[in-house]
């Protein structure tokens, strides 16, 4: 099939490229992000495949479709940005890749993590200065701290069994328990508010959904234990940045990694590092010497773009003949979480 691959890098072309070995698919890559400005480039297309910051709200959809696109393949897990209402109405079938390696954000989630905690990001910069002092460096032991994981779904339990074997207890809050949770030695279910305030480390694994946009705000943020440190490895929405600022400030949150942010879409993935960054919070954040932020880059193994590229080909191959497939998104998976 014809597919515009839209907000193409290097590595994205390098992976689609192996995984399209038989040349069974006429892949165009795009740098572009798909956008009212870009869809245009679509034209002719009957597939259309995105990533996480490509904007498929209804009014992008119509044209997709009036221009004869009807496959949107996302290369991602979350499916936050597409309007699965609308592109049902258009006739345009979605599709994803639920699963292409929780590990690989899993085990980014604990390094940021270890990081905060260790204050290594510090200690890096410090000793490249000849800078040896341990003065402002101290940690604290992971071994007996309790962590609260939100969603415990995929990613959520690879992160909590590798906690675990760190030697801490595991509070988990979820729309849906799971048994693979409970199993785990130490692990319990409890409702959110008590996973807000008994955690030291609180990290956050659930989808975005109008449930859980700003799920950390004002309020919820003065439930978390004074101190405590918040990890958002998973989609910038969750949290309402300017609340997080003001608990910064006043120390209520003691630390605080990001991988992702709300406002990313103007960010991240490109090289600003020429130019004027105008978002003032992405920025004052960017101050705080207990605050680490990356440009989501959680995913980013080799084992996840083999898996991505595999899966999203296959994906589309599936619809191309006919075939039920077994990641297409229907609007009743939106439903289960709202
Ligand atoms: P998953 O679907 O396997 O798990 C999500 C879990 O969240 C499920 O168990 C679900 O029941 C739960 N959930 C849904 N609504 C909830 C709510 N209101 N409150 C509490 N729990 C709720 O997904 P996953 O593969 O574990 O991925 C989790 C999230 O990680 C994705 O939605 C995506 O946004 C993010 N992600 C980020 C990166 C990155 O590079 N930073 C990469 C992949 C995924």
């Amino acid at each position: 099939m014809k597919v515009a691959v839209f907000s193409t890098k290097i590595y994205d072309r390098q992976f689609f490229h192996a995984a399209n070995y038989h040349e069974q698919h006429e892949l165009v890559f795009f740098d572009n992000q798909l956008n009212q400005n870009t869809a245009l480039m679509a034209v002719g297309f009957p597939a259309v495949c995105v990533f996480v910051n490509d904007q498929l709200d209804a009014k992008i959809l119509a044209i997709l479709a009036a221009q004869g696109t009807h496959l949107i393949a996302l290369r991602c897990a979350g499916f936050n940005n597409v309007d699965l209402e609308a592109a049902a109405e258009l006739g345009i079938t979605v599709v994803r890749v639920p699963a292409y390696s929780p590990n690989s954000v899993a085990e980014y989630t604990i390094g940021l993590i270890l990081t905060l905690n260790r204050k290594i990001h510090r200690a890096y910069n410090r000793v490249r200065e000849g800078n040896f002092s341990l003065d402002g460096l101290l940690g604290f032991d992971l071994h007996g701290r309790t962590v609260g994981v939100v969603g415990t779904g995929k990613i959520g339990l690879i992160f909590a069994q590798i906690m675990q074997g760190f030697g801490c207890q595991m509070l988990g809050y979820d729309l849906y328990k799971s048994p693979v949770f409970e199993a785990i030695p130490k692990a319990k279910y409890v409702e959110l508010p008590e996973l807000l305030s008994s955690s030291d480390i609180i990290s956050l694994h659930c989808p975005l959904t109008p449930k859980t946009y700003h799920l950390i705000n004002e309020e919820s943020i003065q439930q978390m234990k004074p101190g405590a440190m918040l990890i958002n490895t998973s989609r910038g929405a969750l949290i309402d940045t300017s609340a997080l600022i003001l608990a910064l400030k006043s120390q209520h949150v003691g630390s605080l990694g990001l991988d992702v942010y709300e406002e990313e879409a103007d960010l991240f993935f490109e090289d600003l590092s020429n130019k004027i960054i105008q978002d003032d919070v992405f920025e004052r954040l960017l101050t705080f010497p207990n605050v680490i932020v990356t440009g989501h880059q959680a995913f980013f193994t080799e084992e996840a773009l083999l898996q991505i590229s595999k899966t999203t080909l296959s994906n589309i191959s599936c619809i191309e003949q006919n075939y039920v497939c077994p990641n297409e998104i229907k609007v009743q998976e939106k439903m289960a979480f709202q």
